[in-house]
């Protein structure tokens, strides 16, 4: 009982501590012990370290550690990516010795996939670069995608990089620099995820799911082979399979838990990998769950929190759309000439502050009337082109869509390559 009641209190402990740390500050928990505990780690114990150390060090231990800590949230640096390598590497070495004279030929050959693929991917989602915005890249960056007068509008600027963001591209504060299709910056590859790795990012994922879940249910079935070879009534839910032993009580809840942890402490460091694979399942199922679900609605994490913000102005009122024509003049200083996307924009979406339509809207793009938007689902996402497409995008980032009409002489030569290397790959 005692091993796996202190890994419990452990996560359990651990888990809590990270809710309050990073919810605690949540309006709908003030004046609640969370608060106060959040108020606690962040106010209260660093006031006291620091009155400690202005007393001990006149101040320069805090002063050090305040660097390291705005490096550490701020700077790009690899250590938790390397603390999720070790934690692939390490667990492999305690589980594999003890697991491995228990898997039947298959399962060693599928094991070893499962091993390796999570390595592949996440060597290739930190070192592929995941679509930056620099001199060399601009125009192919700004003919990715359209833009779709919405959430991209043309004409804005980085103001750190210094020139125009390409739609859909966004400036990463801990990269210090613009990320094309930016999804999100992810501490675990220590690399922004955009448009390039976005694939690798998502088969680091998938191969993650699978490996912990596979990992769980061979080492869970090597446990309970092994409790089963010396207490044969002994089964993984009885109450479920509803044995003899669990009916005639001869095998009840407390005996079950005691069983259990007999059968983990016999092979500790398996059964704690084991059981840590099983608890870290669900969650990258959900991250995979939640990044399938991201490219089935054609947008990013970056633009969902946008589409949020739009569905919070909606509901206050004051959102207005209206019709872009469809062969309009495109103003080129400031758009690219073409893209690879099947699609423009058609609508404009704009929010005024009276609440009333705009009033002066010959300056702004598109025709007719404005059309007062209560609801997301009345605006177009140009970036959902469908299920097929919206992979197709994803995992070939420079696959052209169509052939473009009116492409310039400079997009020929800039996009010479890129435009021979997919039509090997159409035919
Ligand atoms: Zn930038
Ligand atoms: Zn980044």
């Amino acid at each position: 009982m005692g091993t796996i009641a202190i890994a419990a209190a452990v996560i359990l402990g651990i888990s809590f501590m990270t809710f309050v740390a990073f919810f605690g500050r949540l309006p709908a928990l003030r004046n609640t012990p969370i608060s106060f505990l959040h108020r606690l780690i962040w106010i209260h114990l660093p006031n006291a370290v620091l009155a400690v150390d202005r007393t001990l060090t006149n101040g320069r231990l805090t002063t050090s550690l305040a660097r390291l800590a705005r490096h550490l949230w701020y700077d790009q640096h690899p250590t938790i990516l390397i603390f999720f390598f070790l934690l692939l590497s390490v667990g492999e070495y305690l589980y594999l010795p003890v697991a491995w004279p228990h898997l039947s030929s298959v399962h060693k050959i599928l094991g070893t996939l499962a091993i390796f693929c999570p390595y592949l991917f996440l060597y290739l989602s930190a070192f592929t670069d995941p679509g930056t915005v620099n001199p060399e890249t601009h125009v192919r960056e700004m003919a990715r995608y359209p833009y779709d007068f919405t959430l991209f509008h043309p004409g804005t600027s980085c103001e750190t990089c210094r020139f125009l963001k390409p739609a859909r591209s966004k400036h990463c504060s801990i990269c210090k620099k613009c990320v094309g299709r930016m999804d999100h910056h992810c501490i675990f590859i220590n690399n922004c995820v955009g448009a390039n790795n976005q694939r690798w990012f998502i088969l680091l994922l998938l191969s993650t799911a699978i490996l912990t879940l596979y990992g769980g249910v061979l080492g869970l079935g090597i446990i309970r082979q092994k409790i089963q070879a010396r207490f044969p009534y002994w089964t993984l839910l009885p109450w479920w399979t509803s044995t003899q032993a669990w009916e005639d009580g001869s095998l009840d809840f407390h005996r079950w838990l005691v069983l259990w942890s007999w059968g983990l402490q016999s092979g500790v460091a398996m059964g704690s990998v084991t059981l840590l694979a099983l608890l870290t399942t669900p969650l990258v199922w959900g991250l995979l769950g939640y990044h399938l679900w991201l490219v089935y609605c054609g947008t990013t994490t970056n633009e969902s929190m946008k589409w949020q913000d739009w569905q919070a102005e909606m509901d206050e009122g004051g959102v207005y759309k209206r019709r872009i024509e469809s062969g309009r003049v495109k103003d080129l200083k400031v758009e690219p000439a073409w893209t690879r996307w099947p699609v423009e924009a058609e609508q404009v979406m704009v929010r005024t502050d009276d609440g009333k339509p705009p009033r002066s809207s010959h300056r702004l793009p598109g025709e007719g009337e404005w059309e007062a938007v209560w609801r997301l689902k009345d605006v177009e996402n140009l970036y959902d082109i469908g299920l097929w497409d919206n992979l197709v995008d994803v995992f070939l980032p420079y696959f052209m869509f169509k052939e473009s009409k009116g492409r310039s002489p400079v997009d020929e030569r800039e996009f010479g390559r890129e435009r021979g290397r997919n039509r090997r790959r159409s035919s």
